[in-house]
C-alpha cells in the first residue's frame, strides 16, 4: 500500500463518523500523490503526512446560556487548531445546528492550504457550535457569544489563535465576542477578525470572499481566452459570501440570475436586483419569499416542495456560495448539459467528489473553494497588519492588495498544475502550492 493510502486509512481508523473530513483528506492527500511520491523517503521518515492530518490541538468544550423564558441551554463548542507551520491559527466561526467535530476538522484541515496559498504568514484553525442564531433574539446571541468566549479566550491571542466569521458569525457576533474578550483580558488587540469599523475592522472584509471570489474567476477566464463580462451566472447561497459575489459579478458586466437560501431559490430572469435581496437578507434578515414577493421578474423554488434543483439553470459560470456538498453529480450533469463553461467555489467544499471529477472531466474549469474563497482570509490577515500597525488602510488600498492577492494565487496554482504535469487541474494545483510551503516549514522546524 501507498504512504498516502496507509495515511487515509489511519484517518479513517482514528476518526471515526467524520465523512466530511475523511473526504477532505482524501481529495487533498490524492492530489499531492505525484508530490508525496517524489519525497516519500523523506516524509515517511520524519512522518510528515501523519502530522499534517492531526490537528496540533483540539478543544471541545460546552456553552451554557440563559434563553429569554429564563431557561438553560447547552451548547457543543469546538476549537481546532489544526496547524501553525507558517504562522498563528487563522480561521473562522461556524455557528449552525450541524455543526460537529468532523465538520470543524474538515474545515480547520482546508484552511491550513488555504492560508498557504494567500502567502500570507497564517497557518489553519477553525471552531464553531452547534448554537443557531436564527430564530434568536440579539439578547440570547450576547448570551451565547459571551459565554462562547468566556471559556474560548483561554486559548486564543492576536499571535496564537485569530478566529473569524463563518456561517452564521457575522458582524454582530464577532462584536459581542470582542467585547466580552477585551472585557476578560484588557486587551485591546486584533484577536479577532471581521471586527466594526469602529473598533478596529478592515474597509473590504465584508465584501472581500464574494470579490475575492470574482477576481480569480475572472482570471481564470481571461487565462483561459475568456471574459466575464457578458457571462450569465448562477450563485446559491443570499449570505455574505454569495451577496457579495453579486455584487462584483454585476460589476464586471455579468448577469447574475440566481440566489438562494437553505428553504429555497430564486431565478430571475433580468438579473438579481442587489438591493432588494440586501435589504430581505441582510437588513429584515428574511427569507427569499420575499425577495419573490417584491419582484414580478422572479420565479420561486421552494426546496422542502421541489428538492434542491437549482443547478438547472442555463449559465455559463455557477458559483456555489452556500454550504458544503450542495452541489452533487447530478447537478453537474445538468450544468454540463447546458454548456456551463467554469465552476468557482465561494463556500468550503460545496461540490461533491463525484461531482468535481465530472465537472473536470467535461473541461468545465473548476476552481476549488480553498483557492477561490481565499480573499475572505487574506483579507482578515490585512486586517490583523492593521490591528499590529494601529492604522487603518483605505478601502481602495486593501481592495487592490485583495485583487493581487487573488490573482497571485491563480497563478501559483496554474503553475503548480502545470509543473507536475497536471495543467488546468485547478483543484490538484491548489493543493500541491498550499502543501510545499507547508511542508517546507514543518521539515525545517522539526519533530514538534
Ligand atoms: P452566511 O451565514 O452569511 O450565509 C450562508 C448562506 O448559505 C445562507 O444563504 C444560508 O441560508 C445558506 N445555507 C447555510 N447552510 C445551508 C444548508 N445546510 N443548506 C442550504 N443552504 C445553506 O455564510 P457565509 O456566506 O459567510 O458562508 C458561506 C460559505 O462560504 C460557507 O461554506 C463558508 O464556510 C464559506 N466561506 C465564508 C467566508 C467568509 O468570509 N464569510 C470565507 C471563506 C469561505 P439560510 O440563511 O437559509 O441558512
Amino acid at each position: 500500500m501507498s504512504y498516502v493510502d496507509e495515511v487515509f486509512q489511519m484517518v479513517v481508523e482514528k476518526n471515526p463518523a467524520q465523512p466530511e473530513f475523511h473526504q477532505a483528506v482524501k481529495e487533498v492527500l490524492d492530489s499531492l500523490r505525484v508530490v508525496i511520491e517524489a519525497n516519500e523517503e523523506e516524509y515517511k521518515r520524519d512522518a510528515l503526512l501523519e502530522r499534517l492530518v492531526t490537528p496540533e490541538r483540539q478543544l471541545l468544550f460546552r456553552v451554557p446560556w440563559v434563553d429569554d423564558k429564563g431557561q438553560v441551554q447547552v451548547n457543543n463548542a469546538y476549537r481546532v487548531q489544526f496547524n501553525s507551520a507558517i504562522g498563528p491559527y487563522k480561521g473562522g466561526i461556524r455557528l449552525h445546528p450541524s455543526v460537529n467535530l468532523g465538520i470543524i476538522k474538515f474545515l480547520g484541515f482546508e484552511q491550513i492550504f488555504k492560508n498557504s496559498l494567500t502567502g500570507l504568514p497564517i497557518g489553519g484553525g477553525k471552531g464553531g457550535s452547534d448554537f443557531d442564531p436564527k430564530g434568536k433574539s440579539d439578547r440570547e446571541v450576547m448570551a451565547f457569544c459571551q459565554s462562547f468566549i468566556t471559556e474560548l479566550h483561554k486559548y486564543i491571542g492576536a499571535d496564537t489563535d485569530v478566529p473569524a466569521g463563518d456561517i452564521g458569525t457575522g458582524a454582530r457576533e464577532i462584536g459581542y465576542m470582542y467585547g466580552q474578550y477585551k472585557r476578560l483580558t484588557g486587551l485591546y488587540e486584533g484577536v479577532l477578525t471581521g471586527k466594526g469599523l469602529s473598533y478596529g475592522g478592515s474597509l473590504a472584509r465584508k465584501e472581500a470572499t464574494g470579490y475575492g471570489l470574482l477576481y480569480l474567476t475572472s482570471e481564470m477566464l481571461k487565462c483561459n481566452g475568456m471574459d466575464i463580462a457578458g457571462k450569465t451566472v448562477a450563485i446559491s447561497g443570499s449570505g455574505n459570501v454569495a451577496i457579495y459575489a453579486c455584487q462584483k459579478a454585476q460589476q464586471l458586466g455579468a448577469k447574475v440570475v440566481t440566489v438562494s437560501d437553505s428553504t429555497g431559490w430564486i431565478y430571475d430572469a433580468e438579473g438579481i436586483d442587489l438591493d432588494l435581496l440586501r435589504e430581505v437578507k441582510e437588513v429584515k434578515r428574511a427569507r427569499l419569499t420575499e425577495y419573490a414577493a417584491a419582484r414580478p421578474s422572479a420565479e420561486y423554488h421552494d426546496k422542502a416542495k421541489e428538492g434542491n434543483n437549482q443547478w438547472i439553470v442555463k449559465v455559463d459560470v455557477a458559483l456555489p456560495c452556500a454550504t458544503q456538498n450542495e452541489l452533487n453529480l447530478e447537478d453537474a450533469k445538468n450544468l454540463v448539459a447546458n454548456g456551463v463553461i467554469a465552476v468557482a467555489e465561494g463556500a468550503n467544499m460545496p461540490t461533491t467528489a463525484d461531482a468535481t471529477e465530472y465537472l473536470q472531466e467535461k473541461g468545465v474549469l473548476f476552481a476549488p473553494g480553498k483557492a477561490a474563497n481565499a480573499g475572505g482570509v487574506a483579507t482578515s490577515a490585512l486586517e490583523m497588519s492593521q490591528n499590529s500597525e494601529r492604522l487603518s488602510w483605505t478601502f481602495e488600498e486593501v481592495d487592490s492588495k485583495l485583487q493581487t492577492i487573488m490573482v497571485n494565487i491563480f497563478h501559483n496554482l496554474d503553475d503548480a498544475a502545470k509543473k507536475y504535469g497536471m495543467e488546468g487541474n485547478y483543484v490538484a494545483g491548489a493543493n500541491i502550492a498550499g502543501f510545499l510551503k507547508v511542508a517546507e516549514a514543518m521539515t525545517a522546524q522539526g519533530i514538534v
